[in-house]
């Protein structure tokens, strides 16, 4: 055999090898040994990079970012699959690309930039579907899923997990079906709590019932296969349903089955358990029970715990201290909450510019790398590129920080498309009523919440088509295709949802109403006249009496 057969040889070795670690380092992660996983994939990406099997390497950086989902490292794989995703773009491979942008879309959400999520997500099905791959179909598909769940869109959220679970089982891969199936759960107990604030009892009820379970569903899977991540999940959230339905006792079995599955738990984990159980306790009127895994859990936050899990762990041990009657401990503890409750905030604003560095980073290496190619193609992957970043960017600038919706300046770019459009449009005006007095009575923060909330109602009631825009303040603007007819009866369920909504959620004796004005193509030509009728529409609500739409 020649010197360079037998190097050809080692080479296929290696790879093989390395290969079959990858697959060992796979099935640990869905064995609950997700940070076994982790240490593994990492030191055969660093073997990959030294041989220079680019190839490996890149499968190694997507599946690393999925154990840093599982083990709250967010950030940190975001920097892998980034660069996982170059590989596969560069080489055409499109099934490989769909897992790397569907976990890419999947870290996006966790750190907290849902739009940015969706538009990974929405590619990453895309070419699953292109690449006729149904596993990367399945993943691409829970990953929308997930992101509607989050946006408090639960019927959407359904709709797509139910298609991922299905999909998960034309294949025969249980651990997706495990997984999805416990966002299908999540999901409708999202329906549940929402249904709870719009004062629908019942629907809530059957809600959580079938959230309930879909998750033993999931829970029998996961035994089965022996993954102890998963089933901590399971029963994490099926003590969190029971203890919604007023069912202390079943909630509680479930917590004490949860520590069965805790053999190699992380602080993470550790500070779920501890902060799901003050809550059962809470909601079952146990305040003295609720204190001591709360204050555990406030002292893991140092220890490594997840920073997201600050602002639940406070609230609950504030509602804890209130349960008791020991009212300055629970203002101590509802300040901090308040406190990471905005340092969230503000970290996630963070973590746009550090996307955006991100971003940057890559185009930087991609143009190193383009110098050394052929000159037309560079320019035209080189264009590519940066017109990408700059849709990625401009949708970020397009979005309010406060409520999640569209601002003033994306409602300028959709008024100068709108100056041609032959098809029929209306627009709505909305203002908050007396939201003077809601920032007088409660406080500002107390004010900024009840902005957010009312984001979010606006995305659960509208339809995917009518886009809601805050047009700055307290003031809303909803653009709606078709006759000011439909868009009044929109409105009226938008205005009726929020008159219902459960307020006191946020504080005791809070309420909210809206007034709205409609005007549409037929009673004024350019976007900026409608705008103006539907202003004095809005005017004209205030004026008899508020809590009404005028059209
Ligand atoms: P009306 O029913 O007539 O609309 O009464 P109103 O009190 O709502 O009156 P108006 O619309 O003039 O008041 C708007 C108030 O909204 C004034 C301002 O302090 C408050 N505001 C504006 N932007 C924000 C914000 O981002 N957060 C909070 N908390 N308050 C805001
Ligand atoms: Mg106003
Ligand atoms: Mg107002």
């Amino acid at each position: 055999m020649l010197v360079s057969d037998m190097q050809v040889v080692d080479a296929e070795t290696n790879t093989r090898q390395a290969n079959s670690s990858l697959q060992e380092a796979w099935h640990l992660g869905c064995t609950g040994r997700s940070v076994e996983a982790f240490t593994l994939a990492g030191k055969i990406l660093i073997d990959a990079k030294a041989r220079g099997d680019d190839r490996l390497a890149a499968q190694c950086d997507t599946d690393i970012a999925w154990y840093c989902f599982q083990i709250g490292k967010a950030e940190l794989g975001l920097t892998h699959v980034r660069r996982a995703i170059d590989f596969w773009k560069l080489h055409g491979e499109r099934k490989e690309e769909a897992f790397a942008r569907a976990y890419f879309g999947w870290l996006l959400l966790e750190l907290g930039l849902p739009e940015e999520a969706i538009e990974e997500a929405t590619r990453a099905l895309d070419l699953a579907d292109k690449a006729a791959n149904p596993k990367a179909q399945s993943l691409a598909t829970n990953v929308i899923g997930i992101i509607f769940w989050c946006n408090k869109q639960p019927d959407r959220a359904i709709l797509m997990s139910e298609r991922s679970v299905e999909l998960a089982r034309s294949i025969g891969n249980k651990n997706y079906e495990c997984w999805w199936l416990i966002n299908l759960g999540g999901a409708h107990s999202e329906g549940g709590y929402i249904a709870r604030a719009l004062g629908q009892p019942e629907e809530e009820h059957q809600m959580l019932v079938r959230a309930l379970e879909l998750t033993e569903q999931a829970l029998d899977i996961a035994i089965e296969i022996g993954d102890s991540w998963a089933a901590r999940l399971c029963l994490g959230n099926q003590a969190e349903f029971y203890s919604h339905l007023g069912e202390h006792e079943k909630a509680h079995q479930c917590m004490a089955r949860y520590l069965l599955f805790q053999e190699n738990s992380y602080v993470r984990d550790r500070q779920q358990y501890l902060y799901t159980l003050g809550q059962i306790y809470n909601n079952s009127g146990k305040f003295t029970e609720a204190l001591s895994p709360l204050l555990e859990a406030v002292e893991l936050i140092d220890a490594g715990g997840s920073f997201d899990s600050c602002v639940q762990i406070y609230l609950y041990l504030s509602q804890a201290y209130e349960g008791l009657g020991q009212l300055d401990p629970a203002l101590e503890a509802h300040k901090k909450y308040h406190q990471a409750y905005l340092r969230n905030s503000a970290e996630s604003t963070q973590r746009r510019a550090r996307l955006a560095e991100i971003y940057y980073e890559t185009k930087r290496f991609k143009e190193v790398a383009e110098t050394e190619s052929k000159r037309a193609e560079t320019l035209e992957a080189s264009y590519q590129k940066l017109q990408e970043q700059t849709d990625i960017l401009a949708n970020a600038v397009y979005l309010d920080a406060l409520t999640g919706l569209y601002n003033r300046k994306y409602l300028d770019s959709r008024f100068r498309a709108l100056a041609s459009e032959k098809r029929p449009y209306s627009i709505a005006m909305l203002d908050v009523d007396h939201f003077k007095s809601i920032n007088d009575d409660f406080s500002h923060m107390i004010g900024d919440r009840v902005l957010s909330t009312i984001g979010t109602i606006m995305r659960s009631q509208l339809r995917i088509t009518d886009q809601a825009v805050r047009f700055g303040g307290e003031e809303f603007v909803v653009l709606f295709a078709g006759a000011p007819r439909g868009a009044a009866d929109l409105c009226e369920r938008l205005r009726s949802a929020i008159e219902r909504w459960d307020w006191s959620e946020i504080c005791n004796g809070l309420h909210v109403t809206i007034s709205i004005g409609v005007a549409g193509t037929l009673s004024a030509k350019s976007p900026n006249e409608i705008l103006a009728i539907a202003d004095q529409n809005l005017y004209a609500a205030k004026k008899t009496g508020r809590n009404r739409v005028v059209a």
